[in-house]
């Protein structure tokens, strides 16, 4: 089929290589710096046309000035009025959804490139929502207040709060900026996910507040949890919580004093008792797996260890030390939840890892369950990008 002739309205045009185009062309978004051939006087953050070398159009992306990641695309047709393609956007996001989210008043309504909105993130909590902006294209007032209008209309929130992360406004050279309300007054409220309540402020905490991301492997871990628990990385609780449902006595490792205070309101909310300890956890596991101690569920949960592909072997490392100590810890008929959420480690490298360990500590393994992200965090099959979060759930004997 003959491609449609494109016109640009009088965009700024970037060209680029045939390797940034053959990319397109199977479907990813972005295009590296180093395969754009030209991008002559385009402002950053601006709505651009794309064509290869020999001047066929791509489509329209945005463009970073700064960033390696220079366009990223948003249509593969020419885009006249972005504001109007802004709210089509979100509202076919909060359709989704509508379709795929069950059991929760909290979950991540728009996800990045995953709903073709490259630089935003919109994360709800109950009453209150929570907004990143991650590119030059979207830090623009007029962009804001387009989001804003829209959230406000069809969701009808007490408040918006924009979460500001420094080092990304750095990266994208984007002026500082403070974490501000853009909307309403209220910044704290409680949400539920699988019926456990979870408190919220709406400007502390790590990332956007909690890791929505993991809202169905909490409820996975939790069938199979049982006995004494060990939750590592435990945050505020999220797995700690909802095992509680299933296990007699359990304790939560984190080395964040706030986030465990957090954790311990938690499950007064509940009504749940949890010991929290305050540790590095490699320490803590290492002196607890030499001392002899035993549980019966173990859940690991650590920060992304590869923020990038030249530490993956120091990462590997990390997530092969954390595993051979919760295996030596696991009584027969344990469960062991493992957790990667680098995107640089791979699913096929992530279970080799947890094999090794396993085979060092002679254990047998038996997966469970091999998960990913909740649904909420769409992963779009042809960028591989966007599936970053491993979650192997195993029965250990
Ligand atoms: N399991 C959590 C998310 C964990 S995020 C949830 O489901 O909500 C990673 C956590 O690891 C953060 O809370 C961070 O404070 C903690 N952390 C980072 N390095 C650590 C270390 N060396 N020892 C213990 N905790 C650490």
């Amino acid at each position: 089929m003959a491609k449609k002739s494109m016109d640009f309205h009088g965009l700024p045009v970037v060209k680029v290589s045939r390797r940034g185009a053959n990319r397109l062309k199977e479907g990813h978004v972005w295009v590296y710096r180093s395969d754009i051939v030209a991008a002559n006087g385009v402002a950053p953050g601006a709505l651009v046309g794309v064509v290869d070398e020999r001047a066929k159009p791509l489509g329209t992306a945005l463009y970073s000035s700064a960033s390696q990641i220079a366009v990223r695309m948003i249509s593969c047709d020419a885009v006249r009025d972005f504001n109007s393609l802004l709210r089509e956007r979100l509202h076919a996001a909060i359709a989704y959804r509508g379709k795929v989210v069950r059991d929760t008043d909290a979950y991540r309504i728009v996800f990045s490139e995953a709903d073709f909105l490259p630089g935003l993130i919109v994360d709800r909590y109950n009453d209150l929502l929570s907004l990143q902006v991650l590119t030059q294209a979207m830090d623009t007032e007029a962009v804001r207040q387009v989001i804003v209008s829209e959230l406000t209309e069809r969701l009808k929130p007490a408040a918006i709060a924009e979460r500001v992360d420094p080092r990304v406004r750095e990266l994208e050279q984007l002026p500082p900026r403070s974490s501000s309300l853009l909307q309403g007054e209220k910044t704290s409220t409680v949400f539920s996910l699988n019926g456990v309540r979870f408190h919220h402020e709406a400007f502390e905490g790590q990332k956007t507040g909690a890791f929505l991301d993991q809202r169905e492997n909490y409820a996975a871990a939790a069938q199979y949890a049982h006995g004494e628990a060990l939750d590592v990385f435990c945050y505020h609780g999220g797995f700690a919580l909802h095992l509680a449902q299933h296990c007699p006595k359990i304790t939560g490792v984190d080395s964040s004093r706030p986030a465990l205070e957090v954790a311990d309101r938690n499950a007064s909310l509940n009504g749940r008792e949890i010991e929290w300890i305050e540790a590095n956890a490699f320490d803590l596991l290492r002196d607890y797996a030499n001392a002899g101690q035993k549980y019966d569920t173990i859940v690991l949960d650590p920060p992304a260890f590869a923020k990038s592909k030249s530490n993956l072997e120091t990462a590997l490392r990390g997530y092969k030390e954390l595993n051979l100590r919760a295996l030596k810890m696991l009584r027969p008929e344990g469960i062991l939840v493992t957790c990667s959420c680098s995107y640089h480690v791979s699913p096929e490298d992530f279970v080799e890892v947890v094999a090794h360990a396993a085979r060092d500590m002679h254990r047998n393994l038996r997966i469970l369950e091999n998960r990913t992200q909740a649904k909420d965090h769409p992963i779009l099959l042809a960028v591989p990008e966007s599936a970053y979060l491993k979650c192997l759930i195993l029965a250990v004997s």
